[in-house]
């Protein structure tokens, strides 16, 4: 469902979905910070209800953000976790399986492991780097594929056209988890991916101001069976998140911009550093899939992984010196973040396995933010000192 009169994507992200205030002629939507909506008479509404199920500040939320991947209305959550949550509720039952890339975000596999599995949920963490490791991990049971790409922490990628054939001849949706690159700079669903799967508290809102989440489709029976889990289960995304999550999609591709750019100057830097053992960054020529990079990215992102030679010491007395990037949780934003994936992010992963998937007790990871770039690097600069 492309938008007639706003087709590019920089448009779509100003307007797509979206309209003046019929009454008052506001640019913005107004936030409609109200619970319920008066009927006019007993089995009539004027499309509104009750906020849990619908609210107008939320669904032009939705609007623009199935805008951006010419798709209907997305089903937007009240973090990135509740949208997974809404993903796996809608298509899996006890008994169930689903295959999941063996890099992904901590909170996923916590998920997975903590509370799916008591459900009678079964999963498969596979290297989808191989995309026939997934298809090998396909059960009759398996009801879902879901992959990170680029992955967090090590930004590993998986090749999302071939992983969606492979779900496709087996009869299998695939989820796609975009929240690294956004719909600015990778587009899951013409890789052939049936889901896109969103953290909007990160690149999406951008600003450090909410959380929030999103699933996006092209397949309406799969958006009704995740907007009926949404207002089921009460996982709705909030009118006032909705509204600054809309406003930060009005600069989201300028923003995506700026974090790429920053980020190859980070990255080549710490290419070169001689504190640094090892950097991955999808945009620089060393990283290890950089040709699949090149095919289904449209740039590097903002987001950078590196260890010093020091190993994990080195890598701690880094993250605990820096002044102008921030030791924090979280990714995405205008500033710079500086996190331990190993003590933070992914502190449920067992120690053992972690280290097998490279998230090392050493492994920093910088979401690069949008100050200069050479006061970030300055700033690494007098760390590592
Ligand atoms: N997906 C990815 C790739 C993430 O990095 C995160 C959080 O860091 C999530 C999902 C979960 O999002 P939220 O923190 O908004 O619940």
């Amino acid at each position: 469902m492309s938008d007639p009169i706003h087709p590019s994507f920089e448009s779509r992200c100003v307007h797509g979905g979206l309209q003046p205030d019929p009454t008052t002629g506001a640019i913005l939507t107004p936030l409609y910070q109200s619970t319920t909506f008066v009927q006019p008479a007993v089995g009539q509404d004027r499309g509104y209800t009750y906020t849990r199920s619908k609210n107008p500040t939320v669904h032009a939320l939705e609007r623009n953000l199935g805008s951006l991947e010419e798709a209907p209305p997305a089903v937007t959550f009240a973090t990135g976790m509740a949208s997974i949550t809404g993903l796996f509720l809608a298509l899996l039952r006890a008994g169930d399986h689903v295959v999941v890339s063996d890099v992904v975000y901590g909170g996923t596999v916590r998920l997975l492991r903590e509370v799916l599995r008591r459900f009678g949920v079964a999963a498969s963490f596979v290297d989808a780097r191989e995309p026939a490791n997934v298809r090998d991990a396909i059960r009759p049971t398996t009801r879902l594929v879901l992959v990170e790409t680029p992955a967090n922490p090590t930004l590993k990628l998986t090749d999302v056209a071939a992983v969606a054939e492979i779900a496709r001849a087996a009869g299998v949706p695939l989820a796609v988890d975009n929240t690294f690159l956004t719909p600015a700079l990778q587009a899951p669903l013409d890789l052939g991916a049936d889901v896109s799967v969103y953290s909007t508290t990160k690149y999406i809102e951008g600003h450090n101001a909410t959380v929030g989440g999103a699933l996006v489709s092209r397949d309406p029976a799969l958006l009704e069976q995740f907007a009926f889990v949404q207002n089921a289960v009460g996982f709705a995304q909030a009118p006032f998140e909705s509204w600054l999550t809309l406003r930060g999609i009005k600069t989201l591709p300028v923003r995506m911009l700026h974090h790429c750019r920053h980020a190859q100057r980070v990255a080549q830097w710490l290419a070169e550093c001689p504190e640094v053992a090892r950097v991955a960054y999808p945009g620089l020529e060393s990283f290890e899939q950089f040709e699949l990079a090149r095919r289904q990215q449209r740039a590097g992102g903002g987001m950078i992984a590196f260890e010093l030679h020091g190993g994990a010491e080195a890598g701690v007395r880094l993250m605990n010196r820096v002044e102008l990037c921030s030791l924090a949780e979280s990714l995405g934003a205008v500033e710079t973040l500086i996190t331990h994936p190993a003590t933070m992010t992914h502190a449920e992963i067992p120690a053992a396995e972690r280290e097998r998937l490279g998230i090392t007790d050493g492994l920093v990871r910088l979401s690069v933010g949008l100050e200069d770039p050479d006061d970030i690097i300055e700033d690494l600069r007098a760390a590592l000192r």
